[in-house]
């Protein structure tokens, strides 16, 4: 079996940027897929002197390039399992095995789909799932906010400074009577319907709903939540924010609540941001390596 000091989980800017802090001073693996990651296919636009536009795989492309030069090792394949071991960690990938004295969560989240035609299609194209991300690309148009939790009503409430129209549709709202009352007052159009297809040439231009109405709309935001963690932490007892049982609780050292473990990025929760990923990941690999020199080297 291989060893190495340090296995990061995950092949986002968390991921690239722990790696990056944490190679100074130990050896470094990095599992996953820059090309799964949330950032791949974005359009950077909110992100310290980076001029628009600048995608998010230019910068998970030479990230990768930096860490390799500094000797990190890159394996584009899924994490199976963490298990403890000797105070250290054994961790199964698809295709190997190694064993660590560290290991840094920076897997991500995964969006909750529609799943209604049309939506994988215009991805990008007028269909989005993070209204904090693209909101600038739509002031002055007609928007379609979809989802009935709080991420849906959040992003509504942030999308009436920038939207000329807006709606928000779902079957049912699980947030209480008087957010959805705030919202219409201030100009959202509530829809108690689902979204059955998205349609357009080569961008969004119509919805369609359940109840037969039409909306033109020249955006659709997908705010139905999203995955995290959950299995790899109920095996390791790592836990989880206490409302919703998907993210990742850390210290202000991105220490979880067991030793070794740290995370960062988007598995840790809200907001979802290039920003606070690269930021957390840069504290997770200073941390860890101070753990891995104190602790074992
Ligand atoms: C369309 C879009 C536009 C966006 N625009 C912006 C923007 O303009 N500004 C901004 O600040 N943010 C933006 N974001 C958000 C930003 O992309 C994320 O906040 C950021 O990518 C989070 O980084 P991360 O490293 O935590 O996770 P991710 O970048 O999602 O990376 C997760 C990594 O984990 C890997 N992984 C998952 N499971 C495993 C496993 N079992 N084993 C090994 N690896 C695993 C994946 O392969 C991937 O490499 C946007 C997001 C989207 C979807």
């Amino acid at each position: 079996m291989e060893k190495v000091d340090i296995v990061v989980m995950g092949c986002g800017p968390a991921g690239i940027q722990a790696a990056i802090h944490a190679s100074k001073r130990c050896s470094v693996y990095v599992f996953g897929d820059p090309e799964k990651s949330n950032l791949w296919n974005a359009h950077i636009d909110n992100y310290l002197s980076v001029e628009y536009p600048v995608l998010g795989r230019d910068l998970l492309l030479n990230g990768i390039s930096m860490a390799k030069d500094i000797g990190v090792k890159f394996f584009y394949e899924d994490i199976m399992s963490i298990i403890p071991e000797n105070g250290g960690f054994r961790v199964k990938s698809e295709n190997m095995e190694v064993s660590c004295y560290a290991v840094i969560l920076a897997s991500g989240i995964k969006h909750e789909k529609l799943n209604v035609p049309g939506e994988k299609e215009f991805l990008g194209k007028g269909v989005s799932y993070c209204a904090d991300c693209d909101c600038m690309f739509f002031k002055g148009k007609k928007v379609l906010i979809v989802g009935g939790g709080s991420a849906a009503a959040r992003a509504a409430d942030m999308m009436l400074n920038f939207a000329s129209q807006l709606y928000l549709a779902y079957p049912s709202f699980s947030v209480s009577d008087s957010v959805i009352e705030q919202l219409k007052e201030k100009g959202c159009n509530v829809i108690g319907a689902q979204v059955t297809e998205i349609k357009g040439s080569n961008k969004v231009e119509e919805v369609l709903l359940s109840d037969g109405q039409r909306l033109d709309v020249d955006g659709v935001f997908i705010e139905l939540g999203s995955r995290g963690i959950y299995e790899i932490a109920m095996e390791l007892g790592i836990m989880l924010d206490d409302k919703q049982m998907k993210f990742v609780q850390t210290d202000t050292e991105q220490k979880t609540n067991i030793k070794g473990i740290y995370a960062a990025g988007d598995v840790t929760g809200f907001p979802f941001q290039l920003a606070k990923a690269v930021g957390q990941g840069c504290i997770a690999g200073i941390m860890a390596a101070d753990y891995v020199k104190s602790n074992f080297t």
